[in-house]
């Protein structure tokens, strides 16, 4: 498997940068889990976006999905998915239309976004859109992934991808808050994916956001192999983060950045 780090910011993008998106391939599939704000113009630097299997979605959270609705309009207007030729392209009658694996719940919030000002079924159209629950397993071609939710502010699940025939595991633990299920569903995995939000946990309320260092401590007890660090603000010292981490994972930690990629 490779991933391809499309976004990493947290709710606000980084200057210059995108929201939460990785594209994973493997045999010549393509999956891109999680479509925030940003991500779709990225995408296009490294995949032809009418060659995406399918998108999943981690959760709800506009950091996650936003670009699902500049891609719709891709997928609905651009001139090489119309059945006759427009301009260079020469038309066609299989326009993409890729599979969207989102939470329960997905339908109604992507209506409720659109018909703001538009035809409000504009994303289920777009995209073959399915709607997921934790016990859901889905598979991508040669890639199967699996879900545990995570506690967050909005239900929010941790994703598994595994590829066929091989041993290889990748772990993304999406947005949340300190859990077991993050160290469950991480168990053993050549990279795990970990959100590194804050510079110190949140004085008050719930959790739903980890530090580098928490970030270090989820994928030690894990047991992971390699561990990357994510929706971190380029606001904050990515430096600091990263030492923080690798004290408490033991080993050397990569701070995501766009366009990076890493081989599973
Ligand atoms: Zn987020
Ligand atoms: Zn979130």
């Amino acid at each position: 498997m490779r991933l391809t780090v499309l976004g990493k910011s947290p709710s606000w993008e980084d200057a210059g940068g995108a929201c939460s998106g990785y594209l994973i391939e493997q045999d010549g599939w393509a999956v891109v889990l999680d479509c925030g704000n940003g991500v779709f113009s990225k995408l296009r630097r490294f995949r032809d976006y009418t060659r995406v299997d399918a998108v999943l979605i981690s959760h709800l959270h506009a950091d996650h999905f936003l670009d699902l609705i500049p891609w719709s309009y891709a997928l609905t207007y651009a001139p090489r998915q119309q059945p006759v030729p427009v301009d260079r392209w020469p038309g066609t009658d299989q326009p993409a239309r890729p599979r969207l694996v989102a939470p329960t719940g997905a339908r109604e919030t992507f209506r409720r976004i659109v018909g703001a000002w538009g035809p409000e079924e504009l994303v289920e159209n777009a995209f073959a859109l399915e709607e997921y629950v934790e016990e859901t397993e889905v598979e991508i071609g040669p890639m199967r992934f699996d879900f545990r939710s995570v506690p967050h502010f909005a239900q929010t699940f941790a994703c598994r991808v595994r590829a066929e025939g091989g041993d290889k595991t990748l772990v993304f633990g999406a947005d949340s808050g300190p859990n077991e299920h993050l160290v469950d569903i991480g168990r053993g995995a050549d990279l795990i994916l970990l959100e590194a939000t804050l510079p110190r946990p949140e004085r008050e309320g719930p959790r739903g956001h980890l530090t580098a260092r928490e970030a270090g401590e989820h994928a030690a007890r894990a047991g992971a192999s390699r561990l990357v660090l994510t929706h971190i603000s380029d606001e904050l010292d990515a430096l600091r983060a990263r030492a923080e981490a690798e004290d408490a994972f033991g080993g050397p930690v990569a701070v995501a950045h766009e366009g990076a990629t890493f081989g599973i």
